[in-house]
Order: C-alpha cells, then structure tokens, then sequence
C-alpha cells in the first residue's frame, strides 16, 4: 500500500511539474501517461476499447492458431507442421556453404526435431545475429522399449512421462498415439493415431468413487503413480476361437497394419498425447483451450513473425528446440551445440577460407537472443500461487520475465527490449515468481552461456503442463508482433 501511495505521489507531483519529461520517461506512449493506470508496460486488457477490425485481427490469428496445435502435438510434428508453413512462405532448406543474402529465406531442419528458420539481415553475419528461441515438445506420455502387456483381459501399454505432469490430469482423457517406428533396414513407420474423428483413442481409466476408499489418502501427487499411467489398447481374446490374447493380437495387429515387430518397438519415438481438439473459451470466444500451448504457442508466434519479416538489421535465426522439458538435452535440444555450429556456418559461407574462430565468438558476442516460454498467469481460483502485482495476466500481453537473483538480462537490454516492444507498441507486462514459492528453467540459460545478450519473454497461459491449456488471442497476436520487434529493432 505504502510504496502505490508514494509512486502515485511522485507521479502527481512529477504531472504537475514536468509533464513533458515525463512522457519522455515513459517512452511517449498515451496510455502510458494516464496516472489511474500503472505506469509499467500494459496495465489494461487487451480487448480493453477495441473495435471491430481489431478484434477480427485477433479472432482470425487465433484460427490459424488453433489449426496448427491440431495437427502439431510434438516436436516431430511440429517440424512437419513448420516446414510446411515456412516453404509456404518462400524459405528453402539451407545447405552448407550456401551464403544468406539480405532478405534470403531459409530453414535447417535438425533430425526432424529441431528447426531453425534464417532470414539475411543488412549487416553481416559477423556482425551478430538476432536469435528467438522456444521449444517445441510439450509434457505428455512416451511408450517404453518393451510397451505392450496383458493385465485383467486388457492390453496395456508401458509408459514413462516427458516434462512435468500432474499425473491425476491424464486419466478419463482420449489419447491419441503420434511418432515414429525406425526399423533395422533404415525405413522409418509413421503412427498417428487418434487425432482424427473416425480414429480410435486410448485412455487410462480411473477407478469409480464407489470404490476408491482404499486410494483417498494418496497424496495429490501420488493419487494416480507415475507407473499406473497405463492406457488400455485392447480388449479380451481375438481371434476365430478367440486364441489370441488381448496383449498378443496388439502385436498381431501392429505388424499387419505397421509391418513392425516387437523389436522395433525398441527404436521407436511414440507419444500418448491428449486427442482433443483445439477449441474456442467462453462465450466471447476470447481464449484458446488447447493442447501443448507450452511451448508451441511461442512456437507458432515466432513462425508468423518469420513470414512477415522483409530484411531484418542483423540476420534473423529462429530457431525451435526439443527436450526443454526435459532440461534442454541431446542433440536436439538447447544445450546442443547445433545452432552456433550453424551460426558459424553461416559465418564461413560469408567469409570463406578468412573465417576463423574468434569470428565466431565475436558474432555471438554482438547477437540479441529472446528466449520465449509461456507462464502460468494468474488463476482466477488461486491468485494466491502468485505475487499479484508481478504476476502475469491473461489478456495483458507479452511479459518480460525477471526472475530476480542473477537470472535476469542485465537492465542495459531490458531498456533495449522495452524500446524495441514500445515501438511497435506490443503490449508487455513482467513477471516475477513468488519469492521462494516458485520457479522454472527455459532456454535462455543455453544462449547466455555463449556470452550472447539473451532475454526471456513469457506468454501467459492458464492450466500449464496440464492436457489442456489456455491462452488469450490477443497475447498470441502479441507474441507475434513482439518477435517481429525485437528483430526489427535497430
Ligand atoms: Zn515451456
């Protein structure tokens, strides 16, 4: 109450004697220079007086949104997905050695896995880059090795889990199964399963609560184990005079219609994913409820922006990575060596036989990286998980994630960022955790390690690392605007 009453006072006092340098302070912007709001980013909702074209701006991304979830459920998908939407767009695979010329368009795709979208800036790539970064696997359920076996008549399948889940959330849900089957002779098996109308699902049935006495003392995280995540995939015998158990027919059935055997269930890539569809929220229809939004809402956002961009200052390298949620590892992931490795390839295909090693780091050295992840925002039934004055809220924008105790970007390209986000007026908000009370890791600590300047953003979204999860329109459309931005900066 004491540090509002005393801002406000500076702020009347500060009307009242320089309004003028105010509006300086605060980058210019009307909204911003109205004392009844805060004065920190974007203090209003969205939606808050727009009209309209406005509105149909939001409500028209959202579609294109809610299509690409559809269809992206995981990393493998989402490249598919991506490629497809960047070669729409005019991007061809990059080859080494090929140099990117100003307004160039090109994508590397990193074993299916990973993908990195570059646009030709005016300076060269030996002056730095501008680098978003997001990831694109999302929790959910990974079948193990040796998946398939029989329990009470059913066939089961084995499973482990990627990223953090509440493992209660993934009972009574339709899953559908996407991945691959990779056998001996080199061809790779597709599966996908479940996603289209017509399909099949699977689902881990919960017990009823008529018969669940002896489970209601489970703790909440132990309510359902991680090792009960077990969805059923068949049922009772098969067959003409029904020889063929539940669990062995699955196996039947998996090399008539796959041409897969047991053993190749071993290298195989094969996700349970929630089958629901993407869907409009409320009434107003202002919010998606969608499925892995963390981290594809960035994911999508940065896609978009990619499109709209002509010839960016430096040049633009977009890159989506595997495995955040499982600490930015193998080779696909963010702690690998893959994105400056091509940085330095795309610098000795400007450079030639004079590139040399300092080159790189120097580049590095002169390069901007957002790193992007969604927040949970502030839960309507528990504000109290949050700090509220720092906390993000849905429909307030983009926000700048300052975790406080050495994580932060240093304030110089905070100030940077804020200019670049005001500029094109981007509604941005911040973040901080509860002190103590919370905390999260993403991709931004991959790139500062390369001594490049690296900033986090946030998107807030309700229900993270749930199997359904929601987001506002308008921060999608913001997040857009705000990757735009931050590479179009000067
Ligand atoms: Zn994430």
């Amino acid at each position: 109450m004491r540090s509002a009453f005393l801002r406000t006072a500076i702020l009347a006092a500060a009307l009242t004697a320089a309004p003028t340098a105010l509006n300086a302070a605060q980058d210019g912007k009307a909204k911003d220079t109205d004392a009844s709001k805060c004065n920190q980013g974007n203090c209003v909702n969205s939606w808050k007086g727009t009209d309209a074209a406005a509105q149909k701006v939001a409500t028209d991304f959202g579609e294109a949104y809610k299509a690409f979830l559809h269809g992206a459920r995981t990393e493998l998908l989402t490249v598919t997905a991506a490629i497809a939407e960047a070669e729409k767009a005019g991007f061809e695979e990059w080859t080494p050695g090929t140099k990117v010329g100003p307004g160039e368009r090109y994508y590397k795709n990193n074993r299916g896995r990973a993908l990195t979208l570059v646009i030709g800036g005016t300076a060269p790539v030996a002056q730095g880059v501008r680098i978003v970064a997001s990831h694109i696997d999302s929790p959910r359920l990974e079948l193990k090795g040796r998946p398939v076996y029989g329990k009470s008549g059913f066939a089961l399948f084995q499973t482990n889990y990627h990223g953090g889940i509440k493992t209660y959330q993934w009972t009574n849900l339709p899953l559908a199964m996407v991945g691959r089957i990779d056998k001996k002779d080199g061809t790779t098996v597709n599966v996908n399963i479940g996603l289209n109308d017509n399909d099949p699902i699977f689902m881990i049935p919960d017990l009823a609560p008529h018969v669940d006495r002896a489970f209601r003392n489970r703790k909440q995280r132990d309510v359902i184990a991680h090792e009960e995540l077990d969805p059923i995939v068949a049922s009772g015998p098969h067959g003409p005079k029904g020889e063929h158990s539940a669990s062995d027919w699955v196996l039947r059935y998996l090399k008539a219609n796959y041409g897969v055997e047991a053993a190749d269930l071993v290298s195989a890539e094969l996700s349970l994913v929630p089958a629901m569809k993407p869907r409009d929220m409320g009434f107003d229809r202002r919010l998606v409820a969608a499925y892995g939004q963390d981290d594809r809402l960035a994911a999508f956002g940065s896609l978009k922006a990619a499109t709209m961009l002509a010839t960016p200052p430096q040049t633009a390298v977009i890159t989506f990575a595997d495995n955040e949620e499982s600490g930015n590892v193998n080779n696909t992931g963010a702690s690998s060596s893959y994105l400056t490795d091509l940085i330095g390839e795309l610098l000795f295909a400007e450079m030639g036989d004079k590139y040399r090693q300092p080159h790189l780091t120097r580049a590095l050295r002169a390069s901007k990286a957002l790193s992007i992840d969604v927040n949970g925002g502030i839960n309507p039934m528990s504000p109290g998980a949050w700090e509220t004055s720092n906390a993000p809220k849905i429909g307030h924008g983009i926000n700048i994630k300052l975790y406080g105790r050495g994580f932060d970007a240093n304030s110089e390209f905070i100030a940077w960022t804020r200019a670049a986000l005001d500029g094109a007026d981007v509604p941005w908000q911040t973040t901080t955790y509860k002190v103590g009370r919370a905390g999260g890791g993403t991709l931004g600590r991959e790139l500062a390690r390369y001594n490049i300047d690296t900033i986090d953003f946030g998107v807030p979204v309700l229900s993270i690392h749930t199997p359904y999860a929601v987001s506002d329109k308008m921060d999608v459309l913001a997040l857009r605007d705000g990757v735009k931005a931050f590479i179009e900066h000067q």
